[in-house]
């Protein structure tokens, strides 16, 4: 069936037997324990190695290598169920799928045998890192610089910010600067794969020069940490560019905007789970809660935000399986991926404070997972590009496709 045809919200038998499957994992296994775990700030490993076993860290790696071989379209189905239980529980795979895709697109025969079949099964994390301390958006200003040094290998140097999963990963791809006089910059930027030790907060050996300082303490989205990651002399060798120093120089900038591409569908995704967990939370309360002698659903006012909740979370759903199926068929989703990630990301965020106002009081108590999902919906307006940035991406590809 051509991607036009294609209903956007059907899923294939496939499909409803692994999101089935997730779900149920969800409601088991994360929503129960998701309290536990934000509260403490700590890492949920029993929810990461049943995870492993779900062949979760797989799913879009290729049979070959061990992996599920599935398309980015059940990948997103499979976020936004993660995400409907607790979106700290997709950020430990979202980073680690990038990573993926980057070795899989761009990787040489050899990278993807020394990495894929371990991501495949989970032993090894990756995370990837473009941010630093004074840059976000304006990814061409990175300060990060690597330069070859006399045993062929590159020593990097240079400090990066708000590494999601920067501590426990084994992998992580980075962004820097390999020649510092290009013109424009992007030109000069390539993309390095550096190993390290997962759990490791000064790495020694083969991977010293690389240190994790403390995780940042955040607001929401707990439970995975987010780190710098520090470079004082770490050596990458020439054999770990992504796509091989022949063909990886200089292209690094290239290889990480096409692979936030699909980040943002991925991002989308989890926007179109939390906002979907906030309205069947405030479906419920808006039941059981009595006012004026009866539940508060049945007066308007509350009944027409429900209205206005479930009908962003559809919409958001439908733009983000239209971008996830237009990438899966080959076809240009760089417009679609941006307008998903904006709709979906500020989706998550209206639906999350429309079901917190539905809670009254009781939604600003611990007590009550709405204040959970308040504090980490905001994330989503910032990963990938903030909404400004989708903004940006989305006016530029229309003028390119309507250009007079
Ligand atoms: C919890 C968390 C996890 C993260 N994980 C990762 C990760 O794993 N890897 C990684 O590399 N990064 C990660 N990031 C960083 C994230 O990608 C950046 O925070 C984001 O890109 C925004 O960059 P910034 O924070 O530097 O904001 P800035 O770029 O400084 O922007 C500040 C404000 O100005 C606006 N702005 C900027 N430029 C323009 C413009 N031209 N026009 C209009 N408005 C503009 C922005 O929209 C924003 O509102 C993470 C961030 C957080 C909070």
């Amino acid at each position: 069936m051509a991607v036009a045809e294609t209903p956007y919200y059907e899923k294939t038998d496939d499909q409803k037997a692994i999101t089935e499957m997730v779900r149920q994992f969800v409601d088991e296994q994360i929503i129960p324990k998701a309290e536990h775990y934000d509260g403490a700030d700590e890492f949920p490993a029993p929810i990461v190695e049943q995870m492993k076993e779900l062949g979760l860290f797989g799913v879009t790696i290729p049979e070959e290598y061990g992996g599920m071989g599935l398309d980015l379209t059940t990948y997103a189905m499979i976020v936004e169920e993660l995400s409907r239980g607790w979106i700290s529980i997709s950020g430990v795979v979202n980073t680690h799928f990038i990573g993926s895709y980057l070795l899989m697109k761009f990787g040489t025969d050899e990278q993807k045998e020394r990495l894929l079949p371990r991501m495949a099964t989970g032993e090894i994390r990756a995370a990837f890192s473009l941010s630093e301390p004074e840059l976000g958006s304006d990814v061409q200003a990175i300060k990060t610089s690597a330069k070859k040094v006399d045993d062929g290998a590159y020593e990097i140097n240079g400090q990066k910010m708000w590494v999601t999963n920067g501590l426990q990963s084994g992998v992580v791809f980075v962004l820097v600067k390999t020649d510092p006089k290009a013109d424009p910059a992007y030109k000069g930027m390539t993309c390095f794969i550096c190993e390290k030790e997962p759990g490791a907060s000064e790495n020694t050996g083969a991977h010293a020069g690389l240190n994790v300082p403390p995780k940042i303490k955040k607001m929401g989205y707990k439970g995975v940490e987010s780190t710098e990651l520090v470079f004082d002399g770490y050596k990458c060798p020439a054999s770990m560019i992504l796509g091989g120093e022949d063909a990886g120089l200089g292209k690094g900038f290239v290889q990480m905007m096409d692979a936030l591409e699909v980040g943002r569908v991925n991002v989308a995704a989890r926007g179109v789970g939390i906002a979907q967990r906030a309205l069947e939370l405030g479906l419920k309360y808006a039941q059981e809660r009595k006012t004026f002698g009866k539940p508060i659903a049945q007066h308007q006012a509350i009944q027409f935000k429900l209205a206005d909740m479930a009908t962003k979370v559809e919409a958001a759903r439908l733009l983000t399986l239209k971008a996830a199926r237009l990438k899966d068929a080959g076809e240009r989703s760089d417009l679609e991926a941006g307008m998903a990630k904006l709709f979906a990301s500020e989706t998550g965020k209206e639906v999350v404070e429309d079901s917190f106002r539905i809670h009254g009081g009781y939604g600003y108590s611990k007590e009550y997972e709405i204040e959970r999902l308040y504090r980490d919906a905001p994330l989503l307006l910032i990963g990938e590009g903030t909404s400004e940035i989708q903004r940006m991406v989305i006016g530029k590809k229309l003028l390119q496709r309507h250009k007079i």
